[in-house]
C-alpha cells in the first residue's frame, strides 16, 4: 500500500536570495520570482500570498499550499531609560530567545541570538546557565530582525547595524547562522551592510576556518577573555578544546584569506584577568595581528562568584595596551537598569516557571 506524504510547510524567512531562486527554479519558474518575493516580503512587507499582484494567482496558491510566514511574538519587552529594547521572543515550539536593541550614535544594533540556551558553558555568562536546547533556524534569526524592526518603524527607524552576539554559539549553528548573515546582507533582503555585520564565537576553530573561506565581508569578533590557556580554561571550556595558539593560528589564517581586521573580546573580571602582567602578555599574543580588543566591563550575573573589575584597573589595562601598540577600546554599557547581562531576561523568566 502506497502512503500520501504530505510534504511540509517551510516558513518563507529562512531562505536566502539565492536558495529562494534555486526553489523557484524547481517549480518551473523563473529566477527572478524569488527576487519579486524579497521585494514583497522584506520591502513592502507584506507576509500574505494572495495579496503578491504580479504573481499569477495559480502560482500564489502553491506557494501558499508550499510555504508560510512566522514571525516570533513578543513574550516580554523591557524598555531602559536610554533606548534599549530588550525582547523576550517566543518561537513557534514555545522556545524563547533575548534579542536587544542598542542605540549607538551610529545607528541601531540588535543583538541576535543564534540558539536556545547554550552549551559552551563559559563560567561567567547566563546564558549557559540553561543547557542548549536547540539552534535557531535561519527563519527565526530573520524573526528577530523583521519584529525589531516593526517596534522600530514607529519612531521611523531600523536596525542599521547586527552582532550575533545573543545566547548561543553561531558557530555550532554554523550553516542556519551563515544564511540568516546572508539574508541580513541581502540589498533586497534586510539590506545591512557586510560590514555592519559581526558574528561572535568563543572560538571554535574549525567554524573560524570554514568562515574565512565562504569570502563574505562580515566581521568577526572572538571571545578571548585571557591572556594565557590557564586563565581560560578557568573560565571557557572550549579553551580546553583548543589552545590559544590554535585559536590564534586560525584567526591569522581568516586575516590573511578575508584581508579583514578582527576584534578581540575580553571581559574584564577582579582579581581574574585584569592585571597589568595580563595587559602585557595580551600585548604580547596580539602583536601583529590585524585586531583591536574590546574591553567588556564583567555584568554581574547573580549566579556567578565573579565581580567586575573597578573603573581605574579597565583604564591602567587599557592604557597599557595602547602603550604596547595594541588598539583598544572599553565596551559602552547599555540598559543598566534592565536585566541587561545576556541571558538574564530568559534565565530569570525560565527558572520562575519552574518553580
Ligand atoms: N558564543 C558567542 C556569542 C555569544 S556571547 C561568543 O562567545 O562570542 C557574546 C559576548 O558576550 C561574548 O564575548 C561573551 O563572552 C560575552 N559575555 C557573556 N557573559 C557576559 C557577562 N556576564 N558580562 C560581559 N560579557 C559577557
Amino acid at each position: 500500500m502506497s502512503e500520501t506524504i504530505t510534504p511540509k510547510k517551510k516558513n518563507i524567512l529562512g531562505y536566502s536570495l539565492s536558495q529562494l531562486e534555486e526553489e523557484m527554479v524547481s517549480y518551473g519558474q523563473k529566477p527572478f520570482r524569488a527576487r519579486q518575493l524579497y521585494e514583497w516580503i522584506y520591502v513592502k512587507k507584506v507576509y500574505d500570498f494572495s495579496l503578491m499582484s504580479d504573481i499569477s494567482k495559480s502560482f500564489r496558491e502553491t506557494l501558499d499550499r508550499d510555504y508560510y510566514f512566522s514571525l516570533p511574538s513578543i513574550f516580554k519587552e523591557q524598555d531602559a531609560k536610554d533606548g534599549t529594547i530588550k525582547l523576550l521572543l517566543e518561537m513557534e515550539d514555545g522556545a524563547k530567545v533575548e534579542t536587544v536593541l542598542m542605540r549607538y550614535d551610529y545607528g541601531n544594533v540588535i543583538c541576535v541570538s543564534s540558539e536556545v540556551g547554550c552549551s559552551m558553558a563559559c563560567e561567567f555568562c547566563a546564558s549557559g546557565l540553561l543547557r542548549k536546547e536547540r539552534g535557531l533556524t535561519s527563519a527565526e534569526m530573520v524573526g528577530e530582525v523583521l519584529v525589531m524592526n516593526d517596534l522600530l518603524s514607529k519612531e521611523m527607524e531600523r536596525v542599521t547595524h547586527i552582532v550575533v552576539m545573543g545566547t548561543g554559539e553561531p558557530f555550532d549553528n554554523y550553516d542556519n547562522v551563515l544564511t540568516f548573515v546572508k539574508i541580513a546582507n541581502e540589498q533586497r533582503g534586510l539590506a545591512i551592510g557586510a560590514r555592519h555585520i559581526t558574528v561572535s564565537t568563543c572560538g571554535l576553530v574549525e567554524g573560524i576556518k570554514k568562515y574565512a573561506n565562504e569570502g563574505l565581508q562580515i566581521n568577526l569578533a572572538i571571545s578571548l577573555h585571557a591572556p594565557n590557556d590557564e586563565i581560560r580554561r578557568k573560565i571557557m571550556p572550549i579553551a580546553r578544546r583548543y589552545s590559544i595558539d590554535e585559536l590564534l593560528s586560525a584567526v591569522k589564517y581568516y586575516i590573511e584569506v578575508a584581508g579583514r581586521r578582527v576584534t578581540f573580546e575580553y571581559i574584564m573580571i577582579k582579581d581574574l584577568n585584569d592585571t597589568l602582567e595580563c595587559a602585557d602578555e595580551l600585548a604580547s599574543r596580539l602583536r601583529g595581528i590585524l585586531s583591536y580588543v574590546n574591553l567588556i566591563p564583567f555584568n554581574p550575573v547573580k549566579e556567578k562568584p565573579f565581580e567586575r573589575s573597578d573603573k581605574e584597573t579597565i583604564k591602567a589595562f587599557s592604557m597599557r595596551l595602547n602603550s604596547r601598540g595594541i588598539n583598544c577600546t572599553v565596551r559602552k554599557e547599555f540598559g543598566t537598569d534592565i536585566d541587561a547581562a545576556c541571558g538574564q531576561l530568559r534565565v530569570k523568566y525560565q527558572t520562575k516557571k519552574k518553580k
